[in-house]
């Protein structure tokens, strides 16, 4: 018996866990996003210098490969698996084989509902929410809104939206804002964002004063549909992450405003995170979350608000140079 147990024991990733260098397994919903990519390259960095070994994988956007993916990572046995899920909502089974082989699990970014993850790191979303609101009223305080959700897999984007709501309510209540329309883009494309805003356009006779998009991505689309109206620049549109291309349109001023989430610091923190779940270390928590399983610990980071008026701090923080925000 206890032969048996010693074999399962050695069989099994975390139960010879290496507190020296744990073995990482990084699943990503999908590397073929820009701000990905970044997660991954500063995770990476920051796992390997305190001695973890990082496993990538990136499951573009397939909730198929990525449950496949993960089975992957649990057979080569890693101590930990830090998930950002594309489909929040169908993990708990393959959660449920990683306990089995004692590895830790930590959501990254995005919560995984249902399933009995070990902790979870991302950015104030409610925070984000309220600021994209926010902003986009500042400079629309009445008219015709639209809003543009994340994707229906993301918890996220049910997040933002209750954020954006607790700017917006008080404004529809006191009959200043009408919201025309709404609609969650499926994951999080932008050719599904124009295609969403251009029959927007078309079913209200151009008549949207400000539209409410939950990520930059979605923003470029949004912001191609309202320039084949020549309406861009006209109507604010919110976004999010700090893009690339949305930061140039901030500065443009067809975009109104981005959210500078400092990626650096939330990889390097989910890094600590993951090392210190399998070293049975105590992290510092300064949140809770109800997954509709569990309370999850959780560390939130705080976001930045960014207009052209402040978007030279991403060159101040180092995330672009002056070149690439001010160079073709
Ligand atoms: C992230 C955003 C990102 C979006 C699409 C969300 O869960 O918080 O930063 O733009 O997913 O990838």
């Amino acid at each position: 018996m206890a032969m048996l147990a010693a074999v399962l024991a050695f069989a099994s990733g975390a139960a010879n866990a290496d507190a020296k260098s744990p073995k990482i397994g990084f699943s990503i919903d999908d590397l073929r996003v820009e701000r990905w990519a970044r997660d991954r390259d500063f995770f990476t960095a920051a796992a390997t210098s305190m001695g973890a070994q990082v496993f990538v994988q990136s499951a573009d956007a397939s909730e198929q490969r990525q449950i496949a993916q993960i089975e992957n990572l649990i057979a080569r046995g890693v101590d930990v698996l830090v998930i950002v899920p594309y489909n929040a909502t169908v993990l708990n089974n393959t959660i449920r084989e990683a306990k089995k082989a004692n590895i830790k699990v930590l959501s990254y970014d995005r919560l995984i509902l249902n399933a009995d993850i070990d902790a979870y790191i991302s950015f104030d979303n409610k925070q984000v929410g309220e600021m994209q609101a926010r902003t986009v009223a500042a400079l629309k305080p009445k008219g015709n809104y639209y809003l543009l959700g994340g994707a229906p897999t993301d918890n996220n984007a049910k997040i933002l939206r209750e954020g954006q709501m607790a700017v917006l309510q008080p404004l529809v209540d006191k009959g200043d804002v009408k919201i025309v329309g709404q609609q969650w883009v499926k994951d999080w494309s932008p050719s599904e964002a124009l295609a969403i805003v251009e029959n927007a356009l078309t079913a209200n006779n151009n008549k949207i004063d400000a539209i409410v998009a939950s990520n930059d991505g979605t923003a470029g689309g949004a912001i191609q549909a309202l320039n084949a109206q020549k309406l861009a620049g006209k109507v604010p549109v919110s976004g999010q992450d700090a893009d690339l291309a949305a930061v140039k349109r901030v500065m443009a001023g067809t975009q109104a405003m981005t959210v500078y989430k400092p990626l650096k610091q939330l990889a390097a923190e989910a890094a600590k995170l993951a090392v210190q779940l399998v070293r049975d270390e105590k992290p510092v928590y300064n949140a809770q979350y109800n997954n509709g399983l569990k309370q999850v610990n959780a560390v939130l980071l705080k976001p930045t608000a960014l207009t052209r008026a402040n978007v030279n701090l991403l060159v101040t923080d180092g995330y672009y140079t002056q070149d690439q925000l001010t160079g073709k």
